[in-house]
């Protein structure tokens, strides 16, 4: 019996690959000092599948994207990537993270490399691959999102919407199986968003898999095949983004709509 096999049956789904998420997040808590930021949260990412989560300020959502990279410890539960249980205190937390790209809301870039530097120094320092391989990659991934003429420029150089852009593409330089999006539009200003969204949207349609965080309730609407309504740490409501978004069944969710729209 396969790896894939075993696990389906533990957990009782059938033993077919397409029914294992990319991301399996079960009954997760996280504390911080005895505060409790995720209290119990479920959530798939089924293979190609875009989930969006929404919810109020400090209703827990960079925190479970950064547990789901391990860049938090999480207090309880479990997280499995591709099948794999990835929150066993075992696993090399490098080794997954290999296998997932996320992007922040603050771009993140290094000041003092160029933009190609930028992008190549996750495969050179955590792949250990061949520098000229990972800059033609790196270059294939620029000129796709129409910014190799910019490789050798310095961040400060580039619009925030173009370091967005380069700093999403630092996080598919790796071929990820999962893709962390966390408010990537939220430093931006408002003429600089559309680029950045275009791109995401761009990556779904080629099949990205993807978790993100957003308040653009007109992005998550056209990007999301379900949004994850979060409140208090708990996913209290999930679908469609026109049921969620269109016709909450939560009063909260509802209260949220009403406030932020
Ligand atoms: P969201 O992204 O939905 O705004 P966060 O995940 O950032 O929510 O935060 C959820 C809660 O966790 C907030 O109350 C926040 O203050 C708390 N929190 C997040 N990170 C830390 C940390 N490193 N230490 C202590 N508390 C934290
Ligand atoms: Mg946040």
């Amino acid at each position: 019996m396969s790896e894939l096999e075993r696990l389906a049956r533990l957990d009782g789904t059938e033993a077919d690959p397409a029914s294992v998420p990319v991301l399996r997040v079960r009954d997760v808590r996280k504390e911080f000092r005895g505060t409790v930021v995720l209290d119990g949260l479920d959530l798939d990412v089924p293979e190609h599948g875009v989930v969006v989560l929404i919810g109020a300020s400090g209703s827990g959502k960079s925190t479970l994207l950064r547990c789901a990279n391990l860049l938090e410890p999480i207090s309880d539960g479990s997280i499995h990537l591709d099948g794999e249980h990835i929150t066993d205190p075992r696993v090399d937390p490098d080794r997954v993270r290999r296998r997932i790209g996320m992007v922040f809301q603050s771009f993140n870039l290094f000041p003092h490399m160029s933009v190609l530097d930028n992008v190549t120094l996750a495969p050179r320092r955590v792949h250990r691959r061949d520098r000229a391989e990972a800059a033609e990659r790196a270059r294939e991934l620029l000129d796709r999102v129409g910014l190799l003429e910019k490789a050798d420029e310095y961040p400060d150089r580039l619009s925030g919407g173009q370091q967005q852009r380069v700093a999403i593409v630092r996080a598919l330089v790796n071929s990820p199986r999962l893709l962390l999006l966390d408010e990537v539009t939220s430093a931006l200003d408002p003429e600089l968003v559309g680029e950045v969204l275009d791109l995401v949207r761009g990556l779904r349609d080629e099949g990205m898999t993807m978790l993100l965080a957003t308040h653009e309730m007109g992005f998550a609407r056209k990007v999301a095949d379900t949004v994850c309504f979060l409140d208090g740490g708990r996913v209290l409501e999930q679908g469609p983004p026109e049921q969620v978004l269109g016709d909450p069944e939560q009063p909260r969710t509802r209260r949220f709509l009403q406030r932020i729209i």
